[in-house]
C-alpha cells in the first residue's frame, strides 16, 4: 500500500509577500515535487470521477496548472478564467471583490454551453471573492457548477462559507 504524504508540509510560506503582513502560500513547491503534485491532483478529482463532469474552469493563474491535469484525468475541457484584457475572443466579463477594491474577469463567450456540467478550480481560496466572481459568470452563461476545488483553505477569512452560501460545493485539501 503506497502511503500518504503531508501535502502541507509541500507548501511554502513567504512572509509579508506581496505587502507586509501577508503570508503567501506559495504551492510551486508542492508543483515540484512529482509525488506532491500527483498526490494533489488524485485527491482533489476522486469525488469527481463518473460525474459526467464537461469541463473544468481554472481561475488565473495557478488554476490554470491544477485544471489542466485535473481535466486531462477526468476526460474533461478546460476553461481559462482570466484576468481582463487577456482573452483573444468574444468575452463575458464580471466584477468581483478583492480584498481592497474590485477587479474584472473574463471568460470567452463560448468558453461554457447551457447545461454543461463545470468544477472550477485555484490555488486557494481566502475571502472567496474571486471565486465567487468567477461562479457568476459560470452561471451566467448557463454552466451547472457541479463543485469547486482548492488545493488550501484559509478557514478563518470564510471564503468557503461564501461559496457554499450561493450553494456550491467546496473541496479543500489543506487548512
Ligand atoms: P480570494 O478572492 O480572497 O479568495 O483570493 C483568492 C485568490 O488570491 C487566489 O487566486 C489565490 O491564488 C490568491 N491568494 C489570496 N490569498 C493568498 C495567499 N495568502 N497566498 C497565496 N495566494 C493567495
Amino acid at each position: 500500500m503506497s502511503s500518504k504524504i503531508d501535502l502541507a508540509a509541500s507548501i511554502r510560506a513567504i512572509m509579508d509577500y506581496p505587502k507586509p503582513g501577508i503570508v503567501f502560500r506559495d504551492i510551486t513547491t508542492l508543483l515540484g515535487d512529482a509525488v506532491a503534485f500527483r498526490q494533489a491532483v488524485d485527491e482533489l478529482v476522486a469525488p469527481y470521477q463518473g460525474l459526467g463532469i464537461d469541463k473544468i474552469a481554472g481561475i488565473e493563474a495557478r488554476g490554470f496548472i491544477l485544471g489542466g491535469a485535473l481535466a486531462h484525468q477526468l476526460s474533461a475541457g478546460f476553461v481559462p478564467i482570466r484576468k481582463k484584457g487577456k482573452l483573444p475572443h468574444d468575452t463575458v466579463r464580471i466584477a468581483y471583490s478583492l480584498e481592497y477594491g474590485i477587479d474584472e474577469m473574463e471568460m470567452h463567450v463560448d468558453a461554457v454551453k447551457p447545461g454543461e456540467k463545470v468544477i472550477l478550480t485555484d490555488d486557494l481560496i481566502a475571502t472567496g471573492g474571486t471565486a465567487e466572481g468567477a461562479v457568476k459568470l459560470l452561471r451566467q452563461q448557463g454552466a451547472e457548477v457541479v463543485s469547486a476545488c482548492f488545493v488550501i483553505d484559509l478557514p478563518d477569512i470564510g471564503g468557503r462559507k461564501k461559496l457554499e452560501a450561493l450553494g456550491v460545493q467546496v473541496r479543500t485539501l489543506v487548512e
